[in-house]
């Protein structure tokens, strides 16, 4: 078997341009907005989005505001929301909430719930909290609740991240840039945890992944307006795995965990 070599279709399609063509590929983090902080992102209107998705062959993506990550999330949740609804067959989008103001936590998602969110976006890391802030357990129940995605930019450790996964086995918890997985070999992960691979790609970073995690836990993110589509897609297609696992990581892993949470793709 020659993995990521000239006879495997997929680093094919990667390394001479082709979009993916009769494959499930699905995104499991992107965002929405058309800046981040200091700098802008062009090219983000929902048309540009939809394009860059079809120009590629992505299905459908879990989104998610670039606003709300350390200013107002209220706005970058209504803005996924008018967004999103214009072309809801290709968005999951989730409710981006903060620690810093734990008042506006539950109304916030009561308003998202209200508006067909299907999750929670966390990214303590940037808003000056650590992962395990107990301000964050009252969005975790409201999550398991509704059987919730919820994802988070990290997590701080394995350990907090599994025992998330067990008292809420309901919700379904994704490693946003998949760094539990990176630390070493995983063992007894709970089945409701899925690691995103969208990270750093240095030379095997795919590779490692798969070595470390079990491989119907591994989904492909891109992280696109803020980074290239292409970027996170070409690091999959060219990794040194089999096609079936490509399969998986690009599309099915995530098919078959938002099907056992009742989300429908
Ligand atoms: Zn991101």
């Amino acid at each position: 078997m020659a993995y990521g070599c000239e006879s495997s279709p997929l680093s094919q399609a990667g390394r001479l341009g082709r979009r993916l063509q009769g494959e499930t590929v699905l995104d499991a983090h992107a965002h929405m907005g058309s800046h981040f902080n200091y700098y802008p992102l062009p090219d983000a209107s929902l048309e540009q989005l939809v394009g860059e998705m079809d120009r590629h062959g992505v299905r459908r993506q879990i989104t998610f505001s670039l606003a709300g990550v350390n200013n107002d999330f209220v706005y970058g949740n209504s803005l996924v929301h008018e967004m999103t609804s214009r072309r809801p067959e290709r968005f999951w989008p989730l409710a981006l909430i903060s620690p810093r103001y734990p008042e506006l936590i539950l109304p916030e998602l009561r308003r998202c719930a209200e508006l067909g969110f299907r999750g929670v976006k966390l990214i303590t890391a940037y808003q000056g909290l650590p992962e395990d802030t107990p301000l964050l357990n009252p969005a975790y129940e409201f999550a398991a609740e509704r059987g919730w995605i919820v994802l988070s930019h990290s997590w701080g450790t394995p350990g907090f991240l599994y025992g998330l996964a067990r008292r809420h086995p309901q919700a379904l918890f994704i490693d946003g840039h998949g760094s539990c997985a990176l630390r070493g070999l995983q063992r007894d992960v709970p089945e409701n945890v899925l690691f995103c691979t969208l990270t750093e790609f240095a030379y095997g970073v795919i590779e490692r992944f798969v070595n470390n995690a079990p491989l119907n836990q591994i989904v492909f993110g891109s992280d696109m307006p803020d980074l290239p589509l292409a970027w996170g897609l070409g690091a999959v297609l060219m990794a040194k795995i089999s096609d079936d696992a490509k399969r998986r990581i690009l599309g099915v892993n995530l098919l078959e965990a938002l099907y056992r949470h009742g989300i429908q793709a």
